[in-house]
């Protein structure tokens, strides 16, 4: 049967230059793995003025519930400096146990891997008791417009339902085992422009230096911390990442200045009630006279980037233990139940069903020479294959 074999699959996927907003051939060599198992494959291309289309995939195998959703991306991050890979980023060449490529674990290598659990699957058991599809974005390396916020939106408007997700994105640090994502952090960035008076800096009483005014704006949201952690996440953090003031000239006090922030936020608080929190920040540090004595309040505003990512937490016991219990059972290691790093489409997916993220090793992602070890391949499929019979063995029984 084909598709049985990860190695070739992700062979085709990397020899696709999918670089994000490139479909490349990816979803095409996909569809090729999957219509042959049974699978009933739909291209979605999903537009938005003034970005380019995108094209995504979302294929289904089985009718009746309960219904698996595996989630990922074809579209890689750009190459960078191609001179500088051992191998070309295209060519899919294995070196001393190890193929080389752009995606072979974000996230190609993790789709080549399932979709060969499905197959090996199909070949013992014969179709699942279930449904099982592919969720497959062409767009979560790049703006994440036209990628599987929309796609889920569009399955969904067409009466697709499911029990349950598993994002194949890389989650492991080190070794094949050590973690799987349960949960994200919320992010929320903005940008406080401060507003002063120009003037000559040898007669500061006559101008109103916006510096001045920064200052105590930025430090009070970087201190206090917003919150200690909870059970399950990390303390929520703040960073300025960036002052800018543009102004040339020593002797001129300057007028505006401006910083910009991200914080990463635990389940202690919403997207909404953290913006809350650092508005009062800002306002009683605004009367704060201790840069500007006899100043009025520093007159600021604040502009909130677009689309704040939500915090979420996954509780959903069968899932996370037939992930994890199949992890045991492949490796003898047991999984990290893990909420740290960036964002994921994951929190897209979780308005939808409950999700957790399992994958390869993450250490060579978006690098110069991203490879995959062949052996991580096979032991990934077999964790994969493992998840299959137990998540719908539990999901039949219960
Ligand atoms: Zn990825």
């Amino acid at each position: 049967m084909s598709a049985v074999d990860p190695i070739a699959n992700l062979r085709d996927l990397i020899r696709c230059p999918s670089v994000t907003p490139a479909e490349g051939g990816a979803l095409s060599a996909l569809e090729a793995m999957l219509s042959p198992l049974g699978f009933t494959v739909e291209r979605m291309v999903a537009t938005e003025p003034g970005m380019p289309d995108i094209e995504n995939l979302y294929a289904r195998l089985g009718t009746t519930g309960p219904h698996l959703m595996f989630a990922g991306h074809t579209d890689v991050v750009p190459v960078g400096d191609e001179a500088s890979w051992s191998h070309p980023p295209f060519s899919a060449e294995i070196e001393d146990g190890e193929m080389f490529g752009r995606g072979a674990v974000d996230m190609k290598g993790g789709i080549a891997c399932f979709a060969a659990a499905v197959a090996r699957h199909i070949e013992q058991h014969g179709a699942p008791q279930g449904s099982i599809s592919f969720l497959i974005t062409g767009d979560e390396e790049g703006p994440a417009v036209n990628g599987t916020e929309k796609l889920l939106k569009w399955a969904a408007d067409k009466g697709e339902r499911w029990d349950a997700c598993l994002v194949g994105e890389p989650t492991n640090p080190d070794v094949l085992g050590d973690m799987i994502k349960i949960g994200r952090r919320g992010s929320v960035s903005g940008k406080v422009t401060v507003h002063g008076v120009q003037g000559h800096a040898a007669y500061p009483h006559l101008a109103d230096n916006a510096v001045r005014g920064l200052l105590p704006l930025a430090h009070a949201l970087m201190h206090p911390r917003f919150d200690e952690g909870t059970p399950e996440f990390p303390a929520s953090n703040l960073e300025v990442t960036t002052v800018d003031i543009g102004n040339p000239a020593t002797n001129v006090v300057p007028a505006k200045a401006s910083f910009a922030f991200n914080i990463r936020f635990n389940d202690t608080w919403t997207a909404e009630t953290v913006q809350a929190e650092i508005l009062r920040r800002l306002d009683a540090a605004a009367g704060d006279q201790t840069l500007r004595p006899g100043r009025d309040k520093v007159r600021y505003e604040i502009v909130w980037a677009e689309r704040p990512s939500h915090v979420f937490l996954t509780r959903n016991n069968a899932l996370i233990s037939s992930l994890s219990g199949a992890v045991e059972a492949v490796t003898g290691r047991v999984p990290a139940l893990s909420t740290t790093g960036g964002t994921s489409d994951a929190r897209f997916i979780k308005d939808y069903c409950p999700v957790v993220e399992f994958g390869l090793v993450g250490q060579t992602m978006h690098m110069v020479d991203e490879r995959v070890a062949i052996a991580d391949l096979e032991t990934l499929t077999q964790i994969y294959g493992t998840f299959l019979s137990r998540w719908f063995g539990d999901a039949a029984v219960s």
